[in-house]
């Protein structure tokens, strides 16, 4: 969802402009709430589509000339999307096709509905009451963001994890997620995962793609994010060399919840500043590393990520070395 808002302003603002004219060619379009899913989109695409009824939730429309709001997708009543509250034989009873604009439901004379004949369809005409015709001496329709009743001119990635974060859960795993000195881009794939929300194929299988579902780096188990963050070869190579730069004993993580404990565990030779610190940088390399695979057919080798990683905390030490917690790390991690 973070990283999509931008596109998603893209498709909201961008691609409704090419509705927002008189061409009757582009009426028979379909509005991006309702584009349907199909096996040639590409995975981008794919996965825009799945967050539409996330979205949706807070993209609001304010009626202008009523050119570019879809009447039935678009959030421009307080009813939410009118094809949710309506339901699917709204158009029919209605009298207002599915692809329709708002402008195509009023001429000058007002509202052009049929008669209400549920009570949802009496909320919109009592509604629809209250506010001004759409009418050309107008401007276009314009969208923004609401998030708890706040306006947003644009996406704004803080507002939504402020609202869609699951509160309730986050008390044991958020210190190992969120923690001062953190790696931005590190901590947002940990937060990801730790939600297992990264679109590993078994997620992709679940959103109904047919894709081959072995693991993208060992292709011998199905790929989930615990095989493929935890206990792929790949991965495991990788925790056992952090293990023995350490020098903790070999680790085996049978779930999440293991990973979890692990990085929250203190010790003279392994703060739990640096473990989160590494557990972060080994899970972000391993899902960089997978993506890089699968997409660009790039393959290194496990050793070769863990000098990377190895680069990234050192880096990442330096950089905060006047902080108190890492002050001492440098010397735990090169021992
Ligand atoms: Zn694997």
């Amino acid at each position: 969802m973070w990283v999509f808002g931008p596109l998603f302003n893209y498709m909201i603002y961008d691609l409704s402009s090419h509705y927002d004219n008189t061409h009757s060619q582009y009426r028979s379009t379909s509005s991006f709430w309702n584009q349907p899913e199909k096996a040639s989109d590409s995975w981008n695409w794919k996965c825009l589509l799945k967050l539409r009824v996330l979205a949706e939730n807070f993209v609001k429309c304010t009626i202008g000339n009523g050119r570019r709001a879809s009447f039935w997708f678009d959030n421009w009543t307080p009813l939410s999307p009118l094809i949710n509250s309506i339901g699917t034989d709204g158009p029919r009873n209605l009298r207002v096709p599915l692809n329709a604009k708002v402008c195509d439901t009023c001429n000058q004379d007002g509202w052009s509905l049929t008669n209400p004949r549920s009570e949802e369809s009496l909320r919109l005409h009592t509604y629809l009451t209250t506010i001004s015709l759409p009418s050309d001496t107008q401007k276009k329709d314009t969208y923004d963001w609401v998030v708890d009743g706040k306006t947003y001119a644009g996406y704004s990635s803080k507002a939504m994890w402020a609202v869609l974060r699951p509160r309730a859960a986050a008390v044991g795993w958020f210190s190992s997620v969120w923690f001062k000195g953190a790696t931005p881009r590190h901590a947002f794939t940990m937060w990801t995962a730790n939600l297992d929300r990264l679109p590993t194929k078994s997620r992709l299988l679940g959103w109904g793609m047919n894709i081959d579902p072995t693991c993208g780096l060992c292709s011998l188990h199905l790929e989930c994010r615990d095989h493929l963050l935890l206990s792929c070869d790949f991965a495991l190579f990788i925790w056992n060399a952090v293990c023995i730069r350490l020098q903790l004993p070999q680790v085996s993580f049978s779930s999440w919840p293991d990973l979890l404990d692990w990085t929250r565990t203190k010790h003279v030779n392994s703060p739990s500043t640096l473990r989160k610190l590494v557990a972060q940088s080994v899970i972000y390399a391993i899902w960089k590393q997978r993506n890089n695979h699968l997409h660009n057919q790039t393959y290194i080798l496990p050793s070769l990520i863990f000098k990377e990683i190895d680069r990234e905390i050192k880096n990442s030490i330096t950089a905060r070395r006047l902080k108190k917690r890492f002050m001492n790390l440098m010397s735990c991690w090169l021992h």
